[in-house]
């Protein structure tokens, strides 16, 4: 299902989540963005923006094309947004983080390994990492909107991470819970390396979740 909100709550929401996205530490300074489909274009944070600075009226509405008035610039990542939007037409919400754990496993441009059952949650085996590309380009948009086709989050290498998804509320609860995977898997690495579920344990996974429409966006 998606949902639809008028443009003053979508405004609302995306500073409210924004600001808790800062005091769950996914975020620091200036670090990360968060967007929201607006009809044909998108609402995104301001370039520059921190949870002390961003409001309702700093908000930018942009075309995917990158259009925008005003006197505040969009993102710098507005082409990965648009990316996103233009090859997800269910994606209502877009969060990038450079989360601390999501940093280090993509420091390393390793994917997040299936070694726990919720990694499935972002509706595969495993959570990709593309490669590096210089921040707000369209090689980054492309690769990270490739990525999102079959999850609802990936890593960005040498970079963070990002994650679409219905409303901009679940789709920070789902950069908070890819977090909390990487943080878990480099615990869980220095005790050794954990083995992946099975293709079996996989597969039963992915029917239990399915009837319980566990992670069901994707
Ligand atoms: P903006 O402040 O332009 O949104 O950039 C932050 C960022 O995370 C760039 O990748
Ligand atoms: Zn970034």
């Amino acid at each position: 299902m998606v949902d639809v909100a008028d443009e003053a709550t979508l405004r609302e929401q995306l500073v409210e989540q924004y600001i808790h996205v800062e005091r769950i530490g996914l975020n620091e300074l200036a670090s990360g963005n968060l967007s929201v489909r607006l009809g044909d274009n998108m609402l995104i944070s301001p370039s520059g923006a921190t949870a002390d600075n961003i409001n309702v009226d700093t908000l930018v509405e942009c075309s995917l094309e990158g259009e925008w008035e005003g006197d505040r610039k969009p993102s710098s990542e507005w082409r990965m947004h648009a990316a996103i939007y233009q090859s997800n037409e269910k994606t209502q919400a877009v969060v990038h983080t450079h989360s601390d754990y999501c940093v280090a496993m993509a420091s390393n441009l390793k994917p997040l390994p299936g070694f726990h059952y919720l990694v499935g949650s972002f509706g595969g085996t495993d959570v990709p990492c593309v490669p590096y590309s210089t921040f707000g380009t369209q090689s980054l948009g492309d690769d990270a909107a490739a990525a999102l086709q079959d999850r609802s989050a990936c890593l960005l290498g040498k970079h963070g991470m990002i994650a679409h998804g219905r409303n901009i509320k679940s789709t920070v609860d789902l950069a908070h819970r890819l977090e909390i995977m990487c943080r878990q898997y480099v615990l869980a690495s220095q005790v050794g390396e954990p083995e992946p579920l099975t293709d079996e344990e996989w597969a039963e996974f992915f029917d239990r979740a399915q009837k319980v429409a566990y992670g069901k966006f994707i």
